[in-house]
C-alpha cells in the first residue's frame, strides 16, 4: 500500500502534535517549518524549511503529497486556488479558510446563516467616517464596545475594549496607512467562554467532541475544562448544532474550533454567541490527546485524508488542560522531575520552544472523577513548569 503524505504549512506546536497520530496511522507527515529549530522540526523527519508566504516553498512542499493542510491560517488563497487547479487536494479549501482569516467576512457570513453573533458593524477605511460609525455604535451598544482588526490578530492582539473613538485613533491611522480593516462588536456580558470542536471530511461526515469551557487570562487561553461543567444536555446540543451548522455551511474540512460566549438572561436561560473560528487543531482541543478516544490531531489527519472519523467519546469523567504560558526556566524539561514526582497522573506536553514571557510553551492534561482535584493538579503541575514554587 502506498503511504499517504500529508503536507502541513507551519512548524509550531500544532504541527508537532500531529506527529504521534501520523505515526500511529502510518501517515507520512511533511511539515513546512519556519526554521530548523521550529517546534515541529524537532520531531518530524520530513521538515523542509520555508515561509508560509513563499509560493515556491509551498509548490515544492506539495510535490507528491496527497493533501495540503495547515496549522495556521496565514496563507495566500490565490496560491491555494492555483494548487487546486493543478489537482492538489487542499483541506480546508480557500473559500472556507477565508472565514477564519477575516473577521468581517466571517461575521457577515455567519449573520447571513442565522448563526447567533454579537451585534457588529464593519468600520470604513476612511478615518472620519470610521470615527462617526464607531461613535454611533457606541451610542447604541455602549458604553463599552470591542474594536477588532479584521485580519492578523491572535491571542487577544487586535482586540481592544473602548468607550470612545479616540481610543483607537492609532488603529485608524494604521488602516489609512494600508493596515487591516476594522470592525466593532457589542461587548457581550458573558458568564464564560465555551468552545466546540468539530471534525468534517470532504465527503461530509462530521463529528463533534463534548463542549468545553475555556478560561482566558489577558486574552489568552489558560485552562480548558472538558466537558464544560453545568451545561444541560439541551444546551450542549445547541452549541454542538451551531458548530455543525458552521462546519457544513462554510464547507470546512479537517478540525474546526468554534469559540463561543455564554450569557445568562434574566430568566436564567443560557444563550450562546459565536466569537471566533479556527480551521485547524486548536488549543481548546488539546485535552482530547489524553481525554478522548480520538485526539483532535489524529482526527485532523483522518478528516483531511477523507478517512472515516474516529470516536470523539471522552474516556474519563473530567479532563483539565492547563497551558504553560511563559516560564522562568530555560527549558520546561527542567521541571519534569518535580512534576512527575508530585503528579504521576499528569500528562505533560512540552513544545520545545524558547522561553519568552507569556509564550505558549507546553501544556499539562490531568483526568479524573473529581473536577476540583483535577483542576488543582493540572494547574499546579503547569505552575511547576512555569518555574513557580508551590510552597511545600
Ligand atoms: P483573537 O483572534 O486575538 O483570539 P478574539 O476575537 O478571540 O481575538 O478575542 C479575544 C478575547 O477578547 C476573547 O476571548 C474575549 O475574552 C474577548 N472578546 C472578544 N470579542 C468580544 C466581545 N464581542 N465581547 C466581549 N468580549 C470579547
Amino acid at each position: 500500500m502506498v503511504v499517504p503524505i500529508v503536507s502541513v504549512i507551519g512548524g509550531g506546536q500544532l504541527a508537532r502534535m500531529m506527529a504521534p497520530g501520523a505515526a500511529e496511522l502510518g501517515v507520512h507527515l511533511r511539515v513546512l517549518v519556519e526554521s530548523e529549530t521550529s517546534s515541529a522540526a524537532q520531531v518530524v523527519v520530513d521538515a523542509p524549511v520555508g515561509q508560509a508566504h513563499d509560493a515556491d516553498a509551498i509548490r515544492a512542499l506539495v510535490q507528491g503529497s496527497n493533501v495540503l493542510t495547515f496549522e495556521h491560517e496565514h496563507v495566500s488563497n490565490d496560491l491555494l486556488r492555483e494548487l487546486i487547479a493543478q489537482g492538489v487536494s487542499v483541506q480546508p479549501g480557500p473559500d472556507a479558510l477565508l472565514q477564519a482569516q477575516d473577521k468581517i467576512v466571517m461575521r457577515r457570513r455567519l449573520t447571513e446563516m442565522g448563526v447567533p453573533c454579537p451585534a457588529w458593524a464593519p468600520l470604513s477605511r476612511a478615518k472620519d467616517a470610521a470615527r462617526t460609525e464607531l461613535e454611533a455604535f457606541i451610542s447604541e451598544h455602549g458604553p463599552e464596545v470591542v474594536v477588532k482588526t479584521a485580519r492578523g490578530g491572535y491571542d487577544g492582539k487586535g482586540v481592544r475594549v473602548v468607550s470612545s473613538a479616540t481610543e483607537v485613533e492609532d488603529w485608524f491611522e494604521a488602516t489609512t496607512a494600508g493596515g487591516p480593516d476594522l470592525l466593532v462588536e457589542a461587548k457581550v456580558p458573558f458568564t464564560r467562554e465555551l468552545a466546540v470542536l468539530v471534525a468534517r471530511r470532504p465527503s461530509g461526515q462530521s463529528v463533534t467532541w463534548p463542549v468545553v469551557e475555556s478560561i482566558q487570562r489577558e486574552g489568552v487561553c489558560s485552562e480548558v475544562i472538558a466537558p464544560a461543567p453545568n451545561l444541560t444536555v439541551e444546551e450542549a446540543e445547541e452549541a454542538r448544532q451551531i458548530a455543525l451548522t458552521i462546519a457544513g455551511g462554510l464547507g470546512v474540512t479537517g478540525v474546526l474550533a468554534v469559540e463561543m460566549f455564554e450569557t445568562v438572561d434574566e430568566q436564567g436561560e443560557r444563550h450562546m454567541f459565536v466569537n471566533e473560528l479556527a480551521m485547524r487543531p486548536h488549543n481548546s482541543g488539546h485535552w482530547t490527546i489524553t481525554g478522548s478516544v480520538t485526539s483532535q490531531f489524529e482526527q485532523h489527519l483522518r478528516a483531511v485524508l477523507d478517512l472515516p472519523l474516529g470516536s470523539t467519546e471522552p474516556t474519563v469523567t473530567w479532563t483539565v488542560m492547563a497551558n504553560v504560558l511563559g516560564s522562568t526556566r530555560d527549558s520546561l524539561t527542567e521541571g519534569l522531575e518535580e512534576v512527575a514526582a508530585k503528579f504521576p497522573e499528569a500528562k505533560v506536553n512540552v513544545y520545545g520552544k524558547e522561553t519568552r514571557p507569556g509564550r505558549k510553551l507546553g501544556h499539562v492534561n490531568v483526568s479524573g472523577d473529581d473536577l476540583d482535584e483535577v483542576l488543582h493538579r493540572a494547574t499546579s503541575a503547569a505552575a511547576i513548569l512555569r518555574g513557580e514554587s508551590l510552597g511545600e
